[in-house]
């Protein structure tokens, strides 16, 4: 039920509203928590603070040229709604699919945009959360109770991305762009354009980029694995031809992609050299026996010890054997006015210089956390199932993972947090908190992620 009551301080009347549920963010995990929540528990009062203006979360943040998923969508998409399009989709494609959700579900009305929250405080008399927010267009102060908080913040900060210290940074007379905070005014053409990086986003950016440029450098200190293939499934066009529902195909494609995925995984541990050999074999294809493969693509350590980006029709190695890209393995000295020192000694004219260096890591959304007064510390809590924390009642936290779709796991947390408020319901409990049994007091701990 939600209640709006009404409490007198010294200085203002403010309302404080209560819900059931109170889910922080509207990314691709909260409008998903908020789907299963009402088709799983229907009559649950519950609210979405999102602190952005719309929903999509990293598919509204990220708005450089040529952003896309680097996962499949059957898999990055949410069990309960087919994916009918092309594998890996554009941020605008992501963020259509996901106003379906809303808009088929009824979804809109339970979400508040322009809401930063600042502070969650438990309260053991009370068994409440207190949540205090700000509206970021009025600056309004407001305050929220709810018996469950279900933290979908995602894992870095939205304002701002990482982008490490160089010496000499300020003497660089041409222009330095984050990806996350990618200006409107940003004028590539005939530019000499350095991307300082060579994770997804240097493989999804130089791509789009490498045509309007003069010419686009990718810097990188070490070399990366890449995955290239077309960007379509072969089972589900041939099951489309068959005329088999979207919904089947979701479903049986989806199996199929974690089945391989999961044989590929499996392999790069027991046959590593065999795996690397068809990776850089990809590579090689495209860019020919002649290219310095060694160099540029063969990482140190074995395949899947990092996150392997796949790049769609091999876009990226296409603009490298264009010419109008080309890639660079070498470490920063420093700025310069022209560009950038080498360590080797070489030098980098640049006009524009990206950092694809990466996010700054931020598990909880920048809340200040509080149980019964005492400032709370989530490095002195163990999770259980990467879902809940040691004393931290009546909370959900979703993180994804590693080597599949986030959202795969953002169903089934989202299925786990159901059921367990069902289940108190059932109790008339009003608090859970995970313990540790007083065998694993002493147990070696090691970080969540
Ligand atoms: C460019 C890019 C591409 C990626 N591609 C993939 C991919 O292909 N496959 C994959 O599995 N993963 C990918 N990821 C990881 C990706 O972030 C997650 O998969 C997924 O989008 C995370 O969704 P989320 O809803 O949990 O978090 P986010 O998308 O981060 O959304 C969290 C939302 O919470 C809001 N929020 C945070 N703190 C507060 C607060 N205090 N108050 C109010 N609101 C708050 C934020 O504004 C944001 O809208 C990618 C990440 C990036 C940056």
């Amino acid at each position: 039920m939600n209640v709006i009551a009404t409490t007198r301080t010294a200085s203002a009347a403010q309302s404080i509203e209560h819900f059931d549920v109170l889910i922080v963010g509207a990314g691709i995990s909260g409008v998903g928590s908020a789907y299963h929540l009402t088709t799983q528990l229907p009559g649950t009062s519950f609210v979405v603070l999102e602190s952005q203006e719309t929903f999509g979360g990293t598919w509204v943040t990220h708005r450089y040229p040529g952003i896309r998923s680097d996962s499949d969508l059957y898999t990055f998409g949410y069990r309960f709604k087919p994916w009918t399009s092309a594998p890996i989709a554009t941020a605008a494609e992501i963020r259509a699919y996901m106003g379906e959700v809303i808009a088929e579900n009824g979804l809109e009305k339970h979400i508040r945009y322009r809401h930063r929250i600042s502070s969650a405080s438990w309260s053991s008399k009370t068994n409440l959360w207190t949540i205090e927010a700000v509206r970021t267009d009025t600056g309004q102060a407001l305050t929220f109770t709810a018996n469950f908080l279900w933290m979908c913040q995602g894992y870095y900060r939205h304002s701002e991305g990482y982008t490490p210290e160089w010496k000499g940074m300020e003497t660089f007379e041409g222009r330095i762009v984050h990806p996350q905070r990618w200006p409107d005014d940003l004028d590539l053409s005939g530019n000499r354009v350095v991307v300082i990086g060579s994770g997804a986003t240097a493989a999804t950016l130089i791509p789009a980029i490498a045509e309007k440029c003069g010419h686009v450098t990718m810097l990188q200190r070490s070399p990366t694995y890449f995955r290239t293939g077309r960007n379509a499934i072969e089972l589900a066009e041939t099951l489309r031809q068959l005329q088999i529902s979207e919904e089947w195909i979701h479903e049986i494609v989806r199996r199929k992609i974690l089945f391989d995925q999961d044989t590929f995984t499996r392999r790069s541990f027991t046959e590593p050299e065999v795996v690397k050999d068809e990776l850089l074999g990809g590579i090689r294809a495209v860019l020919g026996p002649d290219y310095d493969i060694e160099t540029h693509f063969t990482p140190s350590y074995r395949p899947w010890r990092q996150r392997i980006a796949f790049v769609p029709d091999a876009d990226l190695f296409q603009a490298i054997k264009s010419g109008k890209a080309s890639v660079v393995t070498d470490e920063i000295d420093r700025f310069t006015k022209a560009g950038i020192l080498l360590k080797s000694g070489k030098t980098l004219d640049a006009d524009i210089i990206i950092t694809a260096t990466g996010f700054n890591l931020n598990m909880l959304g920048d809340i200040a956390f509080e149980i019964d007064g005492m400032p709370l510390d989530f490095a002195e809590t163990v999770t259980y199932r990467g879902m809940m924390f040691t004393g931290v009642p009546n909370m959900a936290w979703v993180f994804g993972y590693f080597r599949a779709s986030w959202t795969l796991r953002t169903d089934l947390v989202a299925d786990f947090v159901c059921r367990l408020l069902a289940h108190m319901k059932n109790k008339g409990a009003k608090k859970v908190v995970p313990a540790l049994r007083p065998q694993e007091s002493n147990m070696p701990l090691q970080s969540a992620i």
